[in-house]
C-alpha cells in the first residue's frame, strides 16, 4: 500500500527498487557501510517531498534523505533492515533565482555544489563553499552536514552562508523560511536547527544562499616547511600582511603528495627536493604582488619556510589544487583507512601533531599517518592508512584503539571529534562520550519535539 502511494506520488521516473540502480546509493563512499532500502524515491518538487514524508509518517516508516552520498560518516546510508525509504533529492535541482543586487540566490536541495557556484558566477557573483567533492555533493547535503571546505577562513562554514531555508517537517508540513534578510531577530532562528542536523530533524528542500562579490585577482602559493608548527607561524605572518584576504590555507604532509603521485594520473610533485610538510594557500592579491614576494622573502629569511612556488598561470594553480583535492581519492588505493576529522585550537596544531606522532609510535608504529587539512580553521584530517601489506579488515578492527586514543587527545586539547563531516552512524558512540549529559539531553528533546515518531533518519547522530 505504502509502496503504491509512493510510486503514485513521484511517477514512473521517480522511483526504483532495482538492485543495480540502488547499489551506489546504498554504499558508503569508502565502502565502510552497506545498507538496504524498501524503495528509492526521487521527487522533483517540494510538494512531492511533503507527500512522501506524510505517507511514510502515517505508516511510521523511516526515511533516509540522501544528497550526493559523499558524506564520510554514513549518515546517508539506510540500515540493513530493508524497511527504510531512501529519499534521493537528486531530481529536486532547480536554481530558482539569482538576485545579483541582493547578493543572494534560491536553490533547490538537489543542486550539485559546482552548479550552484557556476550559477552565481554567471551573474558576476561568488558562492564561496568549495570542497573536493563539489562535483557530486549537493547543496542540501552540504547544509545538512554544515560542510566546511577550503574557504571557511574567509567566509565561514555552510551555516554562515544561509539566509533562509525551506524544510519539510516530520509530519509532511512544509516550512517556508526562504527569507533573504541579513538582519532578523524575530523569534528563534529556526533555520539553524536544521543546518547540520544530518536529515534527522527535517528534509531541506531549498535554501536562500548568501553571495559575495568575485574575490578579484588571487595568487596560489605552494610552500615547503620543515615542520607542521611552522604552518601556524606562517599563517600568523600571512594574516599580518593580508588581513582577511586569505581565501584558503591548507596543510599537506609529504605522504599525502606521495599517495597522490602514486595513484592519480597526471599529478606532479611541485618540488624536486623532499620536504616533510607543505602549505597550499590562496590569497587575494589584487595589485599587491610585490607585498606577496616581500612577505615570502621575509618568511624564507626567518626560516619559517624552506621553499616556495607562486603559480604563474591559472593552469598551474589548478594543478596545485588538484593535488590537494585528490588526497582522499588517492588514500582509497592504500587499503584500510581511518579518518579523523578533528578540530583543535589553531595555535595548538603543532602540539597536536607531535603528541599524535607519539601515540601512533606507541600503539602501531607501522601505521602510516596521512595528515592534511584546513589548518587555518584548526581542522585536520588526521587520517591513518594501514601498514603496507597489512590485512585491511584486521587493521580496521584494530583501528578502534587508535581512534579512541586520538579522540582522547583531541578532547584533552579542548577540540572536537567532528569538525566538518558530522556524526552520521560512524561517530555516534564518540559523540556520546564527548558531549555532556546536559547537551545530549538537549539534542534528544529537540529530536523528540520535531520528530516524535523517530522516522527521519533514525539511528543517526543521536
Ligand atoms: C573527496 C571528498 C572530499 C571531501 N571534502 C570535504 C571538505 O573539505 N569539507 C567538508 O565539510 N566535507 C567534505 N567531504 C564530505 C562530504 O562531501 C560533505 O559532508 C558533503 O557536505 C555531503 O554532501 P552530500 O550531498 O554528498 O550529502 P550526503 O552524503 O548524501 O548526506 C550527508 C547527510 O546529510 C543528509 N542529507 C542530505 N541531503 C539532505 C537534505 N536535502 N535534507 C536533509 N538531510 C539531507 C543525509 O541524510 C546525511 O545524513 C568530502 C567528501 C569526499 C568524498
Amino acid at each position: 500500500m505504502l509502496l503504491d502511494d509512493l510510486k503514485n506520488i513521484v511517477g514512473r521516473k521517480g522511483w526504483s527498487t532495482s538492485a543495480d540502480v540502488l547499489d551506489p546509493h546504498l554504499t558508503e563512499w569508502r565502502d565502510r557501510l552497506r545498507g538496504r532500502a524498501l524503495i528509492m524515491v526521487s521527487p522533483n518538487t517540494t510538494q512531492q517531498v511533503a507527500q512522501i514524508v506524510q505517507a511514510c509518517a502515517s505508516e511510521r516508516v523511516a526515511i533516509v534523505p540522501q544528497g550526493g552520498n559523499t558524506g564520510l560518516c554514513g549518515g546517508a546510508i539506510p540500515d540493513e533492515s530493508g524497511q527504510q525509504v531512501l529519499l534521493s533529492l537528486a531530481r529536486l535541482n532547480a536554481i530558482r533565482a539569482v538576485d545579483a543586487n541582493d547578493f543572494s540566490m534560491v536553490v533547490e536541495a538537489g543542486c550539485i555544489l559546482s552548479d550552484v557556484q557556476r550559477a552565481a558566477r554567471d551573474q558576476g557573483r561568488f558562492f564561496p563553499l568549495s570542497l573536493a567533492a563539489e562535483g557530486s555533493c549537493q547543496i542540501g547535503g552540504n547544509l545538512s552536514t554544515n560542510a566546511g571546505g577550503i574557504n571557511v577562513l574567509r567566509y565561514g562554514t555552510a551555516r554562515q552562508l544561509v539566509l533562509g531555508l525551506e524544510v519539510v517537517l516530520a509530519d509532511g508540513t512544509v516550512w517556508n523560511g526562504l527569507r533573504s534578510l541579513r538582519k532578523d531577530t524575530a523569534g528563534y532562528d529556526m533555520k539553524q536547527v536544521f543546518l547540520g542536523s544530518e536529515g534527522t530533524l527535517g528534509v531541506i528542500t531549498a535554501a536562500t544562499l548568501k553571495l559575495y562579490p568575485e574575490p578579484g585577482e588571487t595568487a596560489t602559493l605552494f610552500v615547503a616547511l620543515d615542520s607542521a608548527q611552522r604552518s601556524v607561524d606562517l599563517l600568523a605572518r600571512v594574516r599580518e600582511s593580508f588581513g582577511d584576504r586569505i581565501q584558503a590555507f591548507e596543510l599537506i604532509s609529504d605522504r599525502c603528495l606521495r599517495f597522490v603521485a602514486r595513484h592519480i594520473a597526471g599529478s606532479v610533485r611541485p618540488f624536486a627536493e623532499d620536504y616533510p610538510w607543505f602549505v597550499l594557500c590562496e590569497l587575494v592579491v589584487d595589485e599587491q604582488q610585490a607585498l606577496l614576494e616581500d612577505m615570502l622573502g621575509r618568511a624564507l629569511e626567518h626560516e619559517l619556510i624552506v621553499n616556495a612556488i607562486i603559480a604563474k598561470s591559472a593552469a598551474e594553480s589548478e594543478s596545485l589544487w588538484r593535488l590537494r583535492h585528490s588526497i582522499s581519492e588517492a588514500q582509497k588505493f592504500e587499503g584500510g583507512n581511518l579518518k579523523h576529522d578533528i578540530a583543535v585550537p589553531i595555535g595548538r596544531i603543532g602540539e597536536f601533531l607531535t603528541r599524535g606522532d607519539a601515540l601512533l609510535a606507541s600503539l602501531m608504529p607501522t601505521a602510516r599517518l596521512v595528515a592534511f587539512g584546513h589548518v587555518g580553521d584548526g581542522n585536520l584530517h588526521y587520517n591513518i592508512a594501514q601498514p603496507a601489506d597489512a590485512d585491511a579488515a584486521a587493521f580496521m578492527q584494530q583501528g578502534t584503539v587508535l581512534t579512541d586514543a586520538i579522540y582522547e587527545l583531541v578532547a584533552d586539547m579542548g577540540g572536537s571529534i567532528s569538525a566538518e563531516h558530522g556524526i552520521g552512524v560512524l561517530k555516534k558512540a564518540h559523540l556520546k562520550r564527548y558531549r555532556s549529559a546536559t547537551e545530549l539531553a538537549l539534542m534528544q528533546s529537540l529530536k523528540m519535539a520535531l520528530d516524535p515518531q523517530n522516522i527521519l533518519n533514525p539511528g543517526k547522530v543521536i
